[in-house]
């Protein structure tokens, strides 16, 4: 598969994909960053040194659409859930919020109603582990096991 440089050909691709990469950076430092794909079929969204998983982006296709095209071929390449929710460690899924249109990862997860959003491209590592852990690690410093 070639690598769709060109920023022209659809700019709210590339816009949805830095994004996107800088969930991907947040969460999973190892990782590469999306890039769009091109072959015979239309346009992906994958990993250069991978490839990628699932069907082409549809031609109107947004950010929502774009999001989940990334997560498939994030899964698939990381092998493991992606994004998480550094708060309850529930997968997320891309989607409108309804109140205001803003394009976020929903987490099933008990917030103000039920569930709640972060909006893409805000997403942090998780941090109830290892603050869970610094916490064990102090303790066990103090002698209090
Ligand atoms: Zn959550």
């Amino acid at each position: 598969m070639e690598t769709l440089t060109d920023r022209d050909f659809c700019p709210e691709w590339h816009d949805a994909l830095a994004l996107l990469s800088r969930d991907l950076a947040a969460t999973e430092p190892e990782a590469e960053p999306f890039a769009p794909l091109l072959d015979a079929y239309g346009v992906f969204v994958g990993f250069r040194s991978w490839g990628a998983q699932g069907s082409p982006l549809r031609e109107e296709a947004g950010l929502p659409e774009v999001a989940d095209a990334a997560q498939e071929s994030a899964v698939e390449h990381l092998w493991r859930t992606w994004p998480v929710c550094p708060e309850h460690g529930l997968g997320l899924h891309p989607r409108l919020r309804e109140e205001d249109g803003a394009k976020v990862w929903w987490c099933g997860g008990r917030g103000p109603a039920s569930g709640h959003g972060t909006p893409v491209g805000t997403l942090e590592a998780r941090r109830t582990i290892s603050r869970r852990a610094s916490r064990r690690g102090r303790k066990r410093w103090l002698g209090l096991r």
